[in-house]
């Protein structure tokens, strides 16, 4: 008895570092035998932690990466909050509600007050939930007209992967519309080359991935609107806006892209991309009640009320969503546009800065017309280079920086880019630091050129 006392109260005075404990590596791979003081547990997490990359200098991500306290006090306050329990949690279902309707109405919704939308974990889930509604909307109208509804097919132009999901689990032909050199994203010819009268819907991007462009939203729009002059087919579109939704409203309102567009019938958006959320939030909106199916809408009784619910998901946290209504409220519409536009500013700069290196050529400079405040460059066709785009990322990371590289999707699977996203949290001075590493590493290259040249192709494939 005396003995446990006496070893109970070494243990509670142990430096954590010279316990017991850190004298051998835990267990991985089963679950351990006995407990742990919850400060050595701690440390030990918290000290693996450490091996993951720096997520301010992860310049691939498009999701957000610096929060102010007050959002951390946000979340730390909703950790025990489920979102999908309207009944017992209903302060933070009614928030839930008003952001639907602001981002409604930040995308113009005629009738923002009376839209339908839902926050989703991300994108993903909304995209999801988009092309749901656009095939069950499909199928109706086929059924109705006593038309065979077995061979739905999407038409899009180089899109995320969650829109490969969304066709491989739905049985939906992905008519994805292939890059060419001259061309990276959709435009309305090629988006009208492949629709006819099994296209459940076009859907463009605001905010293309592998390039920060965006596609020409309104333009497809007319070549949709000709062409039910011409032919009787009325094709809805849905605009992944996962990044855009949140750029265009504050620094480009004049862009016409969303529910301004009647053909417009849903828009989905990252509340966690440029919504500056954290991660964990995705919003989607139908333009209107008649194009979201009752079908896809599901009563829930057993929680201690009846709540509607239409999402992938069931239990999650509600921080992200409450957070997202203290950003709206904490920034407003100018708060937004400083914020965005200061990041445009960042990357139109760093733009400038990378074409005047020589070799590359510049994709996307950020331009806020053009499309997201990202940059994207490729080596100058012809160029001789004692490196490739990989070794460049690859030198970087020596320095922290994730400034990722990448072949492109079909049909420009030759060619290989290299992508910078400017985000929230990443300003000037970083930038400045950022090139200087960037010029290092074609420094050193050129002094230790690499002895066997690999083409751009093979190292694309080497590293996938
Ligand atoms: C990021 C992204 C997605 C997926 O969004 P998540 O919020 O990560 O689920 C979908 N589409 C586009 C265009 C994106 O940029």
């Amino acid at each position: 008895m005396l003995h446990t006392r006496k070893s109970l109260r070494d243990e509670l005075l142990d430096e954590v570092f010279a316990s017991p404990y850190a004298a051998s590596a835990l267990p991985k791979y089963r679950i351990p035998d006995d407990e742990h003081l919850p400060d050595r547990a701690h440390q030990i997490v918290v000290d693996e932690l450490m091996l993951d990359g720096n997520s301010r200098q992860n310049l691939a991500t498009f999701c957000q990466t610096w929060l102010e306290p007050q959002i951390q006090d946000i979340m730390a306050r909703s950790i025990d909050k489920n979102m999908v329990d309207k009944d017992e949690y209903p302060q933070t279902a009614a928030i839930e509600e008003r952001c639907v309707h602001i981002i409604a109405d930040l995308w113009n919704s005629p009738e923002a007050a009376a839209t339908m939308g839902t926050s989703t974990t991300g994108s993903s889930e909304a995209a999801m939930l988009g092309g749901m509604a656009l095939l069950w909307k499909w199928r109706e109208r086929r059924r109705a007209a006593g038309l065979p509804a077995d061979r739905p097919n999407l038409v899009t132009g180089p899109v995320q992967v969650c829109w490969h999901k969304f066709a491989r689990y739905w049985d939906v032909e992905l008519r994805e519309v292939p890059m060419a050199d001259d061309r990276l994203l959709m435009t309305p010819e090629e988006a009208l080359a492949r629709v006819d009268e099994n296209t459940i819907g076009v859907v463009p991007t605001l905010g293309v991935t592998f390039t920060g462009a965006y596609e020409p939203v309104s333009a497809i729009s007319d070549a949709l609107d000709q062409l039910e002059r011409d032919t009787g087919l009325d094709v809805p579109m849905h605009v992944d806006a996962a990044s855009g939704g949140f750029l265009a409203p504050f620094v480009t309102p004049d862009l016409v892209w969303d529910f301004r567009l009647p053909r417009v019938k849903s828009i989905n958006a990252s509340g966690h991309k440029f919504g500056l959320a954290p991660l964990g939030v995705g919003w989607i909106i139908w333009r209107d009640a008649a194009d979201l199916p009752k079908d896809l809408i599901f009563d829930v009784n057993y929680l201690g009320g009846n709540m509607p619910s239409f999402a992938l998901n069931f239990s999650r946290p509600a921080g992200q969503v409450v957070a997202q209504y203290y950003l709206l409220l904490r920034l407003g519409r100018e708060g937004y546009r400083r914020v965005q536009q200061s990041c445009y500013d960042t990357a139109q700069h760093l733009a400038a800065e990378i074409a005047e290196l020589g070799p590359f050529e510049i994709i996307h400079d950020g331009s806020p017309a053009d499309g997201i405040p990202a940059i994207s460059w490729r080596l100058k066709a012809g160029q001789e280079a004692p490196f490739t785009l990989f070794d460049l990322a690859d030198r970087l990371r020596t320095r922290g920086w994730l400034v990722p590289a990448y072949s492109l999707p079909a049909d420009c699977e030759n060619t290989v880019v290299q992508r910078i996203l400017v985000r929230h949290g990443f300003g000037r001075d970083e930038a400045s630091l950022l090139m200087d590493d960037y010029r290092a590493a074609i420094a050193h290259f050129d002094s230790h050129p690499i002895t066997v040249p690999m083409s751009e192709e093979e190292a694309g494939s080497f590293h996938h």
